[in-house]
């Protein structure tokens, strides 16, 4: 039973219901049961179920509607998939540092143990003993070192551990070929896949990220978030830019072009030792001193993230594909 990866408790609420939610509601009925204003052009509590954005976002990562549950940003899934699947002071999650920092922020809040299994040199997820945590994150490309994980190990993975898997695929937009793991979702039920359209769709401001998992699980995860978690403006504008995926497209592509181009001068910088391979839209390098390049770049105004105190990632910083301005600026402050 996929329900049993949930927290008793969890399991046994009642199906969300609101007013609104049992209703469809139109211009025409006079509605006065959820203490809204009549006036406005936002008056309107947004609808619960998102179900027009959902449709469309089925369409476009090729899933149903029934295997989407949208959150206020991808952070709010992590939340939720922590809270409902693991006991404060009992129960871990399982991450494979170094990653997003997120899953750990999350889980110390809510006291839930993590249990960390570094990536090795390559950056790879490596098959050890068996893990008895709940949840399990991989972040694929990851963040921040850039690069996908294998699907070949993701797979591996798959088939050992039986808690639930969390594969954050936030930046798979910007990795080439068909990289995605949510074609696998039918043949691995406790497989959940996050997405966001903060990224590749220039929609961070919006706050909309999304879990595709199989219906059962999407049911329970249901129950328990907020009800109105997406705004109505949030929706409508999300909806008007998946529209246009062809424009999404053509960013994604000005964004490697450039990210090519900044390896290629960032090679020539001597402060700089190595440039690790990005599948995503930023760089992780590796610099003679990092302190020293993140504060001058600092100084000049350009802010970047230094990840130099993460595991395996010393002297580094993660630097984010800009415009052609601003990664001129980059090397313009690091080349003198
Ligand atoms: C940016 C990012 C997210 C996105 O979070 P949102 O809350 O959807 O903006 C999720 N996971 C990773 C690894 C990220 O880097």
């Amino acid at each position: 039973m996929l329900s049993e990866l949930f927290l008793p408790y969890i399991r046994l609420l009642a199906p969300y219901s609101s007013a609104r939610g049992e209703y469809q509601a139109s211009a025409k009925e006079v509605l006065l049961d959820a203490n809204e204003s009549p006036w406005g052009e936002f008056n309107r509590y947004p609808d619960p179920q998102q179900a027009r954005l959902k449709q469309a976002l089925s369409i476009i990562w090729r899933v149903s509607p029934a295997q989407l549950i949208l959150g206020n940003g991808s952070d709010e899934l992590i939340d939720l998939l922590v809270r409902s699947t693991c006991r404060s002071g009992v129960d871990s999650i399982l991450t494979f540092p170094p990653t997003y920092g997120m899953y750990k922020v999350v889980a110390a809040i809510n006291g839930i143990n993590v249990e960390e299994q570094c990536l090795n040199e390559s950056f790879q997820i490596k098959l050890r003993s068996l893990s008895k945590a709940k949840l399990a994150f991989i972040c694929s490309p990851n963040n921040p070192t850039g690069n996908l994980i294998c699907k070949s190990r993701i797979i591996q993975f798959l088939d050992s551990f039986s808690g639930l898997t969390v594969v954050d695929e936030a930046y798979v937009d910007f990795a080439l070929g068909e990289q995605s793991v949510v074609a696998l979702l039918t043949r691995y039920p406790r497989l959940v896949v996050l997405r966001t359209l903060s990224k590749a769709w220039g929609l961070a401001g919006l706050r909309i990220g999304a879990a595709l998992a199989a219906p059962e699980i999407i049911n329970v995860l249901c129950r328990i978030k907020p009800p109105y978690n997406v705004s109505t403006p949030g929706q409508e504008l999300a909806l008007r830019a998946l529209d246009e995926p062809e424009r999404m497209r053509r960013t994604v592509q000005r964004i490697l072009a450039e990210r090519e181009r900044l390896v290629g001068r960032l090679a020539t910088l001597s402060e700089v030792e190595q440039i690790f391979p990005s599948d995503s839209n930023f760089l992780l390098v590796r610099f003679k001193d990092a302190d020293k390049a993140y504060e001058s770049l600092k100084s000049a105004g350009v802010i970047v993230r230094n990840r130099s105190r993460e595991p395996s990632c010393s002297n580094c910083l993660r630097i984010t594909i800009g415009s052609p301005e601003q990664n001129d600026k980059v090397i313009e402050v690091l080349r003198c």
